[in-house]
């Protein structure tokens, strides 16, 4: 399943093998030629040795000339293989055989830390890859009383699915019949199973306990949680992460450098301290070889690929390495409040009426409108409305953070926040603000609901408006939400905010509940934005966590954008750099504790190479390192920064 969904990651997988079998052989045949040497069978040894560095050193060569001949520019690859054949070429001519063991070392750690980085960044993509074959084809359903095996993108909503004792959960879906325990550490990487019974949801991709269960799909199978992490791991993987991109442009200047360097010390020593030539082109190919930044390059990627990998374990989803080093930067976070801070599964929990309407008549309203909606609001009305009749309105346009118009019955309706629907109307009844700020104060969220005094086929929004009612909605507090921001400021955080469409009292009241320092209400979804923006003036490195379409343009400007997996919508997942898959607000803190020790690794790798690099460069010059002890401390501090990189696979 896996494979079928990533055609092209077949070839990479068998080729991060072929380079450890390529570095096994190649230490091989070095040893038997070393020993052939010895005992001095030079024509075996001349044999051997040539063949080691084949093996070892095909892979570098191909990248390395690829890259000069596509790209016109010398990589690091490029460099290890000049060196290596020109420590070959010196000892052949000097017939000091040794120099040619020399290279063959050079190439065989080369290959040795080549494949061990590939190991590091296969263990990360296994890890997101064993998300998806945890996705399956089909599902049991009963249809006419009669057991019936389906593709699950053949589901039809409502369809009723069985689900055995053992058995992966195939999409998301309600419990209609019995009870089990669940583990869902794919998803939400908690290792406890979780106990589910009647009404409760259930995730495609975890694994279901001793119980049978039978399940009714409310929601298309695409929408999943999985599928949609599936879509977007699919679609980061595409983009390549802008401090990779970075790391490589570097790697190919300092390559030139090195190159250009290299070239006058080979040239110029004679002349300027009667260097011999013979020592001359030794210490320049030694030079080439300590100064290749590869430990500076196994500094970074590694360590950033295996937090990546650690987090998709614990359910946090990084988009890209850099996300992971910044968000251990994180010095003010912003919380939108619906979705986020709150869990979005809000009910009406009242609906009041103008004095000419009925409280039917508001809801029928509102939920012609909100039919076609994907907000959380716009479900809890739907919802409490499903005993009445009305029909769907057309023309109907989401306002982001706003509300939502339509046409009913050639009567354009708005329902959505005061602000938004008072600038329109005209009849404002003393009694229902009255209510309405009773409601709010009482953290629940109000919502207006309004009809057009004439009739129109387009909404244009230019007619008048009558109030028809209000309908007050409660949403609840995430339970984990106060723990999760002390946690927050535990780890340093200086400043946290709620940003939220809804009304002030509303916003107020939750904000008061769970410990946030700042309330910023009533914001459109370019307001939002301001107050990142102002934030960061302030605080230089802010996140931001979202899941509604009005937070987007937030997440987009933040310089850590965090999406909630589940409630979020498509284009919060898309814009945010994090996606926690189970919208648990504690792993924002997990996620910025892995950022700080990612740091923490990176800055001690960088120490650790350019102490290497610099004393290997001084002692050359000084002519105290060989090319041997320079291979060894070279290649050495390239794997020990790589080891210590996958320290964070823990
Ligand atoms: P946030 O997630 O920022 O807290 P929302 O996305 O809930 O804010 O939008 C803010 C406000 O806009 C809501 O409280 C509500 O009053 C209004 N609103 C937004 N979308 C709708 C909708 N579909 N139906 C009714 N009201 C809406
Ligand atoms: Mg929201």
């Amino acid at each position: 399943m896996a494979l079928m969904l990533y055609p092209g990651r077949l070839h990479q997988f068998t080729k991060e093998h072929m380079d450890a079998v390529a570095a096994i052989f190649c230490g091989l045949l070095l040893f038997l030629g070393w020993i052939a040497l010895h005992l001095g069978f030079l024509g075996w040894a001349l044999l051997l040795l040539p063949a080691a560095y084949i093996i070892g050193g095909y892979e570098s060569a191909r990248e390395g000339f690829t890259t000069l001949v596509k790209e016109r520019e010398l990589d690091v690859d490029l460099l290890m293989i000049v060196a290596a054949l020109g420590a070959a070429g010196l000892g052949l001519w000097r017939k000091e055989y040794y120099l040619i063991i020399d290279g063959a070392v050079l190439i065989l750690i080369f290959a040795i830390s080549g494949a061990l980085e590939g190991y590091a960044m296969q263990r990360t993509e296994r890890s997101i890859r064993s998300l998806m074959s945890l996705t399956q084809d089909t599902a049991r359903v009963v249809r006419q009383g009669r057991e019936e095996i389906v593709l699950i993108n053949q589901l039809q909503l409502g369809d009723e699915i069985i689900v055995k004792p053992g058995e992966l959960i195939p999409t998301d879906a309600i419990i209609l019949e019995g009870y089990s325990s669940l583990n869902q550490a794919a998803i939400t990487g908690e290792s406890l199973p979780v106990e589910r019974k009647v009404g409760e949801e259930v995730f495609a991709g975890t694994l279901n306990g001793y119980g049978a269960l039978k399940l009714k799909l409310h929601q298309p199978p695409e929408s999943s949680l999985i599928q949609r992490v599936i879509r977007l791991v699919k679609q980061a993987q595409t983009e390549a992460p802008p401090s990779q991109e970075f790391i490589e442009q570097f790697e190919r200047r300092y390559a030139q450098v090195i190159v250009v360097v290299g070239i006058f010390l080979a040239i110029l020593p004679p002349f300027i301290w009667n260097w011999e030539w013979e020592t001359t082109i030794y210490r320049a190919l030694t030079f080439l070889v300590v100064a290749s930044p590869c430990a500076l390059m196994a500094a970074i990627m590694p360590t950033l690929l295996s937090g990546i990998a650690n987090g998709a374990k614990q359910g946090i989803l990084f988009k890209n390495g850099a996300q992971l080093e910044r968000v251990g930067k994180v010095r003010a976070i912003a919380f939108d409040k619906t979705g986020t801070l709150t869990t979005g599964q809000v009910e009406v929990c009242q609906v009041i009426a103008s004095s000419e309407y009925t409280q039917a008549d508001v809801l029928k309203a509102a939920a012609a409108l909100e039919s076609r909606s994907e907000h959380p609001i716009g479900k809890a009305i739907v919802q409490a409305a499903s005993d009445l009749e009305y029909k769907s309105a057309v023309e109907v346009q989401a306002i982001p953070g706003q509300g939502i118009v339509g046409l009913v019955k050639q009567q354009q309706v708005i329902v959505g926040n005061a602000e938004f629907v008072q600038q329109y109307v005209t009849n404002l009844s003393v009694k229902l603000q009255d209510a309405a700020h009773t409601l709010q104060q009482e953290g629940k969220t109000v919502v207006w609901v309004a009809r057009g005094e004439e009739d129109k086929d387009i909404v244009s929004l230019s007619t008048s408006f009558n109030i028809v009612g209000l309908v007050a909605l409660a949403d609840k507090i995430r339970p984990e939400a106060a723990k999760a921001i002390a946690h927050l400021r535990k780890l340093g955080v200086e400043q946290i905010v709620m940003l939220t469409g809804d009304n002030q009292q509303t916003a107020n009241s939750v904000a008061q509940a769970i410990g946030i320092d700042q309330v910023y209400a009533e914001l459109l979804p370019e307001d939002k934005l301001r107050v990142i923006r102002h934030l960061q003036k302030e605080y230089e490195t802010v996140a931001m966590v979202g899941d509604g379409i009005n937070d987007a343009p937030a997440l987009a400007q933040a310089s850590v954008g965090i999406a909630m997996g589940k409630a979020g919508s498509d284009v919060a997942l898309e814009t945010a750099d994090i996606v926690l898959m189970a919208d648990k607000l504690e792993k924002i803190a997990v996620a910025m504790g892995l950022g700080k020790r990612a740091q923490v690794i990176v800055k001690q790798n960088i120490v650790i190479a350019l102490s290497f690099i610099v004393l290997l460069l001084v002692g050359n010059f000084l002519g105290n390192v060989n090319l041997p002890l320079g291979v060894v401390g070279h290649e050495g501090s390239t794997v020990l920064v790589t080891l210590s990189g996958l320290r964070l696979l823990k």
